[in-house]
């Protein structure tokens, strides 16, 4: 019997093996594919974006070098994180195919970015987050069981069980990050709505004969839209309803067609090595927890990857999960804990999933879409619009409804500096909340001790204290409770009794 059993290795499930095995759960693994290992991971096809605060969950695990070696980032990874001013984004993507231009973000408009050495979004792969994922999360005594395919689950009060062929694995909890078709939301009896698509979309890696014809990057055309990231790797959004019967192999013939009529050439694919297909249907199970089953990543929620959302979702949810789910286990979690998790990721979903199909709408190959690409290029175009939309991709606008007025509780805490140099990202590798006092006498020394094994406390003036006093961080870098100069030591001790439990013994 584990505390958790995971259904799908895949980097939202190892994600969450890690978070669970750092807080000390006996965690269970279990994959269908029988080696890791697919040329649907690898550069090319497995490429995926990781926002800033992907990327910040990394460096706050201690495992930001290592993915950035593992990606091949060798050289300079972002902005300086000595600096004293925070300096623009680098690179911030696109709306829908429209490039947002990073000179245009406002900075100043962002008064919680501090330097840090995960302020940038970066490009990386598949294999690359699965094999690190791995490797930590079994160093963490963490069992990934490759080539069992969960077929059946049965819950009862007490816990659940993963059903694979003879085999069944009992564990207190069950949490299905299996993916976009998951068997977990089905057999568990999750309700998954949403909308259905409008385009078939492809990526593939092919030989292109006259390569000439096609031109780079991200290109809306009358027709549809196409993509040439780097040569021989192609995508194709094609709205022909989602009627690409996706249980048949795309031939080449097919997508020289396709590709053809969404480019306006005459192009010709000599030969396609790799490709699969993907629509913009957009689902959300309408709750992550049921009983003793949880769902995260994928299986929670679907959309299509315009403007690489989803892995994104899933670490956010991962990191959000992680840590309630090991105080439930533990048994010292605050009654409806757990429960925050949804409360808290399913609007998050939500609102990726209309992004999502806010781009579909602008990115339709009639008068209507083009219409709203017009609105959209001058909106973005704009000072306010650009940072808007860099707020929504990078991650920093993510808020929970905490119950607080103050408007940095609820939002991912900024790496927040002593001046002895101690970053609060260096603070939270071992997976515990953070108190951290700037106040002169350390008012909050006394108050913190009571839950050392639970949150850790460090006091100092700050490099830049953004007019906190002292703030209370959870584990997953949410601020939980932020105090002025001189904090309120009763008001600390509440928030910490709200979201650690009483005090240990
Ligand atoms: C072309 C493309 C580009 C994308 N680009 C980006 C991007 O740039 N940025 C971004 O954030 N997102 C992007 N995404 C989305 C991203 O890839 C997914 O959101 C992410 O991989 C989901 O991770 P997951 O762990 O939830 O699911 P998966 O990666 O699907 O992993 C699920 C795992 O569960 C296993 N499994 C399934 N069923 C069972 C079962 N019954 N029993 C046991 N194991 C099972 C599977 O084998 C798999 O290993 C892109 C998607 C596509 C298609």
């Amino acid at each position: 019997m584990h505390d958790v059993v995971i259904v799908g290795a895949g980097p939202v499930g190892l994600f969450l093996a890690c978070e669970l095995g750092l807080a000390g759960c006996s965690v269970l693994v279990l994959e269908r594919e029988p080696e890791p290992h697919s040329p649907f991971k690898a550069k090319l096809l497995g490429t995926r974006g990781l926002s800033a605060a992907s990327v910040e969950a990394f460096y706050r695990r201690g495992m930001l070098h290592h993915l950035l070696t593992a990606s091949g980032v060798h050289d300079d990874p972002g902005a300086d994180p000595d600096a004293h001013e925070p300096s623009p984004p680098r690179g911030v993507g696109h709306f829908a195919g429209m490039m947002l231009d990073p000179a245009q973000v406002d900075v100043a408009a962002l008064p919680y970015r501090l330097p840090s050495p995960a302020m940038e979004g970066m490009l990386t792969y598949l294999e690359a987050i699965e094999t690190l994922l791995s490797e930590q999360a079994s160093q963490l005594g963490v069992e990934i069981r490759h080539g069992v395919t969960v077929s059946g689950i049965a819950q009862n009060d007490e816990g659940a069980v993963a059903q694979a062929g003879e085999h069944e694995y009992a564990a207190r909890w069950v949490v299905g990050c299996d993916g976009r078709r998951s068997a977990v939301r089905g057999l568990a009896g999750f309700e998954f709505v949403g909308t259905e698509p409008q385009f078939t979309g492809y990526t593939m890696h092919a030989t292109v004969a006259d390569a000439e014809k096609l031109r780079s990057g991200i290109n809306l055309t009358p027709t549809g839209m196409y993509l040439q990231p780097s040569e021989g790797h192609i995508g194709m959004v094609d709205f022909d309803g989602g009627a690409f019967d996706r249980s048949q192999q795309p031939t080449r013939d097919h997508l020289q067609a396709v590709l053809r009529r969404v480019s306006g050439t005459d192009v010709t694919l000599s030969d396609v090595h790799l490709v699969s297909s993907f629509t913009d249907r957009a689902m959300q199970t309408t709750t992550y927890r049921r009983g003793r089953v949880l769902l995260a990543g994928d299986a929670a929620h679907i959309h299509s990857p315009l403007g690489g959302q989803g892995l994104n979702t899933g670490i956010g949810d991962a990191m959000n999960l992680g840590w309630k789910l090991a105080a439930t286990v533990h048994g010292h979690a605050p009654d409806g804990l757990l429960d925050t998790y949804t409360r808290e990721r399913h609007p998050i979903g939500a609102g990726v999933l209309d992004w999502s199909r806010a781009q579909v709408v602008a990115m339709r190959p009639d008068p209507h879409g083009q219409a709203v690409q017009g609105v959209v290029r001058d909106l973005i175009g704009t000072r306010d619009g650009a940072t808007y939309v860099f707020e929504r991709m990078s991650g920093s606008s993510i808020r929970y409804d905490l119950g607080s007025e103050h408007p940095l509780v609820g939002r991912n805490a900024p790496d927040l500096r002593l001046e002895n140099g101690t970053r609060l990202g260096d603070l939270m590798r071992d997976g515990r909340g953070v108190a951290l006092d700037f106040s002169t006498d350390r008012c909050l020394r006394g108050s913190a001790m009571g839950w050392e094994g639970r949150m850790r406390y460090a006091a100092g003036p700050a490099r830049n204290d953004l007019g906190l006093g002292a703030v209370l961080v959870r584990p997953d870098g949410v601020i939980a409770w932020a105090g002025d100069r001189a904090p309120d030591r009763e008001a600390f001790e509440r928030a910490v009794g709200h979201w650690f439990g009483g005090p240990e013994i």
